[in-house]
């Protein structure tokens, strides 16, 4: 050990987070590749389709015209003002340009808004089972996240009684995932409503909504914001959405966030301190995702349901695995309680939903997440933003491992 590695001494906050598990599992599935393995890996969180054309076409464009230098701290005002018209023509929602933010990501801009609003102690209630980074932002930003339970006979939506219950003086935000990751559920108007409610009856609480697989909702479901839905509660809302899932451009990095003039600045703080501008030559990007033909959003959505029924149907016909259909985003979240206690043919005992995923991928090839990852067991996440095939294959190896537990 050298004497660099002895004195490093890592934050306290950062000690307060553990390693992810989902890495954990993509780390041994990447390992069992290099070996040869035939491994399928259902834990992307990023459609298998490319960036559409005209994007790529205006990103050259933007790098031919110079625009390769610093822009605008939280936006140019071209993105801007696309990312206005986004708002007023697909969610009915207004900002001025000074109520908009962009960032590298979604992620940076949920992160921006924790760090710019949390003090320590202050809570954020997250409705579980929840995309693991959202407890893991609000800790680096000195909060505590407060898991509220979502019931699968619920249909893994948030209970307004139980969301009145958690509501404490200390509460800062309410964070919301429609349609949700891991579990793809999404919330109407009338699911919506009395969560709403509540909120409007707790005005310091206020409320971000990730709405980043807003284009992936199934079955011709309207899709359905919150302060579209209860434009009392806009002025402390932050309507968060990005690029990456709905235009697959997740390497690109922009995402966006709509809300309160202060909020906005105070994010831009943030920012202004740690990364600055997002990538001009991605904005430019996004500027044409946002602004161009979007009936390119059609035929991955058909898609994605396609895949959503295929992979719904196969888990529902082995025994001892559940799964609701989801209303959208490109995952499913299903109970294996019917495989709990069971044993491999060599005696391993399933005892967890962790040791279901280890079985399938050490003997099985399949990599899936484990429900106890995400806050709530025993299911399994599977992504099904992969192609048919491999799903067709994947299931297969699911089934077979399953029909081979006693
Ligand atoms: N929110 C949710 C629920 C997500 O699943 C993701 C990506 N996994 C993000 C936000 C972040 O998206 P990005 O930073 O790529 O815009």
């Amino acid at each position: 050990m050298t004497v660099q590695e002895k004195s490093f001494r890592p934050a306290r906050r950062i000690g307060a987070i553990g390693v992810s598990e989902i890495l954990k599992i993509g780390a041994a599935a990447q390992r069992l590749k290099r070996e040869g393995r035939p491994v399928i890996v259902l834990g992307a969180g990023e459609p298998d389709f490319d960036t559409p054309d005209h994007v790529k076409a205006a990103a050259e464009a933007a790098i031919r015209a110079g625009q390769t230098k610093y822009t605008i701290l939280d936006g140019t005002m071209e993105l801007k003002a696309a990312i206005a018209d986004k708002f007023r023509r697909e969610n009915g929602l207004h900002y001025e340009s000074c109520e908009i933010t962009a960032g590298a990501g979604a992620k940076q801009v949920i992160h921006n808004a924790f760090m710019a609003t949390l003090s320590p102690g202050d809570e954020v209630i997250l409705a579980a089972p929840y995309w693991t980074s959202y407890a893991d932002m609000v800790k680096i930003a000195d909060g505590v996240p407060v898991d509220v339970l979502c019931r699968e006979d619920n249909g893994f939506r948030l209970d307004a009684e139980d969301l009145e219950r958690a509501i404490t003086p200390r509460t800062r935000w309410l964070l919301l995932n429609s349609p949700s990751n891991p579990t793809g559920a999404a919330y109407s108007a009338a699911q919506l409503r009395p969560i709403l409610d509540v909120l409007m009856r707790h005005p310091q609480v206020w409320l971000m909504a990730d709405d980043i697989y807003e284009h992936l909702t199934y079955d011709g479901a309207p899709f359905v914001t919150a302060a579209a839905l209860e434009p009392g509660l806009k002025p402390r809302t932050l309507t968060v959405n990005g690029v990456s899932k709905a235009y697959a451009m997740t390497g690109w990095r922009v995402g966006y966030g709509g809300g309160p003039r202060e909020l906005i600045a105070a994010m831009a703080v943030v920012q202004s301190q740690s990364t600055t501008n997002p990538s001009s030559v991605s904005q430019a990007a996004a500027i044409a995702a946002l602004s161009g033909p979007q009936d390119i959003l059609i035929g991955r959505r058909e898609a994605f349901q396609r895949r959503r029924d295929l992979v719904v149907d196969a888990l529902n016909a082995i025994d001892g695995v559940s799964c609701r259909r989801p209303e959208g985003a490109f995952y499913t979240f299903a109970s294996c309680a019917g495989l709990i206690g069971r044993r491999t043919h060599d005696g391993m005992q399933i005892d967890s939903d962790s040791a279901f995923c280890r079985y399938l991928l050490e003997r099985h090839d399949v990599a899936v997440v484990p429900g106890s990852c995400f806050g709530l067991a025993p299911y399994f996440r599977l992504s099904y933003a992969t192609s048919d095939q491999n799903l067709r294959d994947a299931l297969d190896r699911i089934a077979n491992a399953c029909r081979e537990l006693s």
